[in-house]
């Protein structure tokens, strides 16, 4: 099993290492992916109210027969729902979806400017009422962790931010570890438009590993905590056998050094 953890600015343990979702299907697909990596060691799962998935993602998790507190369910507000009390409606809609009583991380998913503020006081109230174990952020900028920080003193636990070889967010990430808050990478495989990379495709026959399981490792060694998306079954059993080899510094090096500040997805300052 894979039993790698970060401790969150609150004292919540959270893996490392776990499933997205995004795009996988509602019903059979999602359902059977989260079992699938339930039986493969992960116990985190990444969804989102915006990925319309959440429901079959509750019945991967039930199906696979874990135990509730044995898994770390992560879903997200959606920008239209943004605002207090839309926030907190939201919110119990998805708690229905993915039939559970409580959420281990709850995510603002964009920082959607004049809203997230009302957003974050919806959060600190289901927060301090023990409905989301903690309580964070995705898509924030460092400017928009100054105006929540500035405005309120429950410091989000984690911010989930596009982060791969290609966009390494070293500066975010450096404001982000003095602010003890968790960086968590998504699309770390960068949608999967990094796994051809040549330095990539070097790196990984050096170590007899495949493209993926070497950017999974990148991420692991800088302490971020990354979500890779499949929903094949031999892919999700690869992308978590990811334990048993060690980048050296120099390869890690050489890895950092492929950043050019490129995004597969929405910049964050001008999303729709
Ligand atoms: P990703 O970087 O995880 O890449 C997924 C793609 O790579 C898929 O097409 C998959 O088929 C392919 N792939 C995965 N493993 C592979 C393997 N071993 N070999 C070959 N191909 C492989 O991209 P993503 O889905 O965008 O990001 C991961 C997760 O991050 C999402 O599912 C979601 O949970 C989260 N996310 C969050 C936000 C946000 O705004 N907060 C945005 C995007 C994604």
């Amino acid at each position: 099993t894979i039993k790698t953890r970060v401790r969150l600015n609150n004292r919540v343990e959270m893996p490392q290492f776990g499933l997205g979702v995004y795009k996988a299907e509602n019903g059979m697909e999602v359902t059977n992916a989260v079992e699938a990596a339930i039986q493969a060691g992960y116990t985190l799962i990444d969804t989102a109210s915006f990925y319309q998935n959440e429901s079959g993602v509750g019945a991967g998790v039930k199906n696979s027969g874990i135990n509730r507190e044995d898994i770390f369910i992560t879903s997200k507000v959606w920008n239209t729902d943004q605002g207090y009390e839309s926030t907190l409606n939201a919110f119990q809609k998805t708690l229905k979806e993915l039939d559970v009583e409580y959420l281990d991380l709850y995510l603002i998913h964009w920082p959607v400017e004049g809203r997230f503020l009302d957003t974050w006081r919806a959060f600190e109230k289901l927060y301090e009422e023990g409905y989301i174990k903690a309580a964070g952020v995705s898509n924030f900028q460092i400017h928009h962790l100054e105006k929540l920080l500035a405005n309120s003193s429950l410091v989000p636990a984690v911010n989930q931010v596009e982060l791969h070889p290609r966009l390494t967010q070293i500066e975010l990430r450096n404001y982000c570890s003095e602010k003890k808050i968790q960086v968590e990478s998504w699309s770390p495989l960068g949608r999967g438009n990094l796994l051809k990379e040549p330095t990539i495709e070097y790196v990984a026959k050096k170590y007899g590993k495949t493209p993926a399981q070497v950017i999974i490792r990148w991420h692991l060694q800088n302490e971020l905590v990354v979500i890779p998306k499949s929903v094949t079954p031999e892919r999700i059993v690869e992308n978590a056998n990811v334990f048993d080899f060690v980048l050296s510094q120099e390869d890690m090096n050489v890895l950092n050094q492929l950043n050019m500040n490129e995004r597969f997805g929405q910049h964050p300052d001008h999303f729709k």
